[in-house]
């Protein structure tokens, strides 16, 4: 018997007299240092509570409060002093793929540039591959983001580039993920070089109504040598009459008219953002969406940067400073992918934003959780507040300022996704 207080100790002054629930099994994650709840309370983003305690009931955060409060539970995790934070949302993957480019990246830290092209080296051994080694691929990736305090993640096709392989490269994205995202404007395949418009065509109709069933989102890569602005707004415009929310790959490469895109379609997201003029920047700021932050809005296009993707290619970073100044909602996501950023990390992620964008170590952990959710536009992940998924990360730290501190160093001590410790 539990009641007012919990397996493996007594009961304690202020425990409530209240039984474990018998309908569910009830798991207390008790003895948190420090909690990082996303609610804004107090004014701050990240609803910092010291000494404090999560019930987690049917996979869903129950009750949040003070520790010595904590409701009777069947199960406890005790934190042992450490903090404990929302999964990471790691808004921005490409995990359906084959191959790696390892020797591409070698050739890029020895001087050469890089162009985005070898998105189509990618290509080829996607088609060739089949779809249980496709699938082995995610699973790894997967679980190995996990095992970093990722438990949300938004899978992208895109190296697929036909009817077949583009649907079954989601099809296979959808076994591990909600927020799928069709990417067949990533590159125009090579059988295509000559002849774009035709790609555009084939994306907005038979791959676009293929791909459709299997995902939630429609994303296109606006920048030079990939898509133009008039293609890119075409193949937008198709994805969202069928359903589909919109996200842009923009500026990453150098300046352009994609962030503009997005802003004017009310894309959730525009991601990269390297490459900024004042009117992005104020185009971003301007436009506003009701939602559960701390301040009641977020601007209506997040803008996600990809450290990982300025790391790998060697490029300047995207001035992170600027856009949080000007108001607008930034997320960090890793943009896993095995050209332009092969890091599952969000913690690296993290580190790489508070030492090389000027973020403090509380808006990018911020931008990394409640942020990522905010570009997938989701209130029930990226945050530990009643209703909410039970999606938690307790450290080997005492506080979420250790994640940039202490960067490279394996802090994650356990996960739980769905209230399930993994
Ligand atoms: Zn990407």
């Amino acid at each position: 018997m539990s009641v007012g207080g919990f397996p493996g100790r007594p009961v304690r002054p202020g425990d409530p007299v209240r039984p474990a629930s018998r309908n569910t099994t009830s798991l207390l994650v008790d003895n948190i240092g420090e909690l990082v709840t996303n609610d804004g309370r107090g004014g701050d983003p990240l609803g910092v509570r010291r000494d404090a305690a999560v019930l987690i009931e049917d996979g869903q955060v129950a009750w949040v409060g003070p520790a010595r409060y904590a409701p009777a539970a069947d199960r406890r995790i005790d934190a042992g002093g450490a903090a404990v934070l929302p999964g990471f949302v790691d808004s921005h993957a490409h995990l359906v793929f084959a191959g790696d480019r390892a020797a591409e990246f070698a050739a890029r830290m020895a001087g050469e540039p890089y162009t985005g092209g070898g998105i189509r080296t990618t290509v080829g051994a996607t088609r060739a591959a089949s779809d249980d080694d496709l699938r082995a691929t995610v699973r790894r990736l997967r679980a190995e983001m996990l095992r970093q305090g990722t438990t949300t993640v938004e899978i992208k096709s895109g190296y697929g580039l036909s009817v077949a392989d583009e649907a079954r490269s989601l099809r296979i994205a959808a076994e591990f993920s909600e927020d799928t995202t069709f990417l067949g404007a990533h590159v125009v395949p090579a059988e295509y070089a000559d002849r774009p418009d035709d790609y555009v065509g084939l994306v907005c109709g038979p791959m676009l109504a293929a791909a459709a069933p299997h995902a939630r989102w429609i994303d296109v890569f606006c920048e030079r040598g990939a898509f133009d602005v008039d293609h890119a707004r075409a193949i937008l415009a198709c994805g969202q009459a069928v359903g589909l929310g919109v996200r842009v790959h923009a500026n990453q490469l150098g300046p352009g008219p994609g962030v503009q895109l997005a802003v004017e379609l009310g894309a959730a997201s525009v991601d990269h953002c390297t490459h900024l003029s004042d009117a992005d920047v104020d185009a971003l700021a301007s436009h506003r969406i009701g939602c559960m932050c701390p301040d009641g809005e977020h601007t209506t296009t997040v803008a996600t940067l990809l450290p990982g993707a300025e790391f790998s290619t060697r490029s300047p970073y995207p001035d992170a400073r600027r856009l949080l100044d000007a108001g607008v909602t930034v997320a960090l996501a890793t943009d896993c992918n095995p050209g332009s950023s092969y890091t599952s990390s969000m913690p690296f992620c993290v580190a790489l934003a508070v030492r090389e964008m000027r973020m403090t170590p509380a808006e990018a952990v911020w931008a990394a959780t409640a942020g990522g959710a905010a570009a997938l536009r989701r209130t029930d992940v990226g945050r530990l507040t009643p209703g909410a998924r039970a999606d938690l990360m307790i450290l080997d730290a005492p506080t979420h300022l250790h994640l940039a501190y202490r960067p490279g160093v394996p802090l994650i001590r356990q996960v739980l996704h769905n209230g399930v410790p993994r």
